[in-house]
């Protein structure tokens, strides 16, 4: 297999930090990484950030098919030689925050994708913000993260490590560690280290809410101040219009303390609690 540098040289190509471009060099993290994704021969894989498309070879290898998406033109070029005798490799050049997941085929009307990707840092939880709003069309995702980033996705409640990151992903899906990485596993070096982590799809959301998008936005409320309390943070935001002078009463009959933080919430207290104001809302 071409080594990466060795790609970047053929190509006369420079990293370019901008982009988040860090190309993983070391094999076995890759081989793990793809490995985890228990990929079938009859599954769709889109891949964020091909790049130089040592991974994306893997994929195909297994996949039924791969779209492998990249953003750089450069680097395009790059994925379009590399790959020109793989046949089941569809390359595209798109910005991954504008791509809409597929619905997929007729022909695999049951299937869902499965998406991987050495993502750029700077934009890596708007991606995977972007993922779960397309969760009815994702079976599962591997993804490399900032290890930092990793850990607040991971974190329990009541941590300082919690937000709105740990709610949501626990909310939708199934987080687990793959494997940490060391910043000398890429080229570049970059100045951080790095986690994969592997996260399944629920199959349903860890509590039923009535409507997600104000779910998402009510947990980006009560975390809004992280010193400020739970029924301060609520009360001074604009979300709660007319119920606000009812919060208190609202968290009472949930026997949640508006007392606490935001951050000792659990997702199903965030759950009850955006059902309720929701429900109180509507009625005005
Ligand atoms: N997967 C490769 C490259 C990782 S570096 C490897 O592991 O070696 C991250 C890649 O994401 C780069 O190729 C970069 O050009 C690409 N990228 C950055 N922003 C992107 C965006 N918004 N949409 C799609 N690709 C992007």
């Amino acid at each position: 297999m071409t080594s990466p540098r060795g790609i970047l040289k053929k190509y006369g190509i420079r990293p370019y930090k901008g982009l988040g471009q860090s190309f993983l060099i070391d094999n076995n993290i890759t081989g793990k990484i793809v490995n985890v994704m228990d990929i079938k021969d009859d599954d769709t894989v889109v891949e964020i950030g091909a790049g130089l498309g040592v991974m994306t070879a893997m994929i195909a290898k297994q996949a039924r098919k791969v779209i492998a998406l990249e953003i750089d033109p450069g680097l395009l070029d790059v994925l379009h030689e590399e790959l020109k005798d793989v046949s089941n490799v569809e390359i595209l050049k798109r910005d991954v925050l504008k791509y809409d997941f597929p619905i997929p085929l007729e022909d695999v009307a049951s299937q869902k994708l499965k998406v991987i990707g050495n993502i750029p840092y700077n934009i890596s939880s708007q991606i995977l913000f972007r993922l779960i709003e397309f969760r009815d069309h994702v079976s599962s995702m591997v993804l490399m993260f900032q290890k930092e980033v990793a850990e607040r996705i991971m974190a329990s409640p009541g941590t300082k490590e919690y937000g709105l990151l740990s709610v949501i992903t626990s909310m939708y899906t199934i987080p687990s560690k793959v494997v940490m990485v060391p910043a000398g596993c890429f080229y570049p070096r970059p100045k951080i280290d790095s986690t994969v982590l592997k996260m399944v799809v629920r199959e349903k959301p860890r509590f039923e809410v009535m409507n997600a998008d104000f779910f998402f936005k009510l947990v980006k409320t009560a975390l809004s101040k992280r010193r400020k309390t739970l029924l301060n943070n609520l009360r001074s935001s604009n979300l709660l219009q007319s119920s606000k002078t009812d919060i208190d009463k609202i968290l009472t009959r949930l026997e949640i303390d508006g007392q606490r933080r935001g951050e000792t919430l659990t997702v199903e207290e965030f759950g009850k609690l955006s059902n309720a104001i929701l429900s109180k809302m509507l009625l005005f």
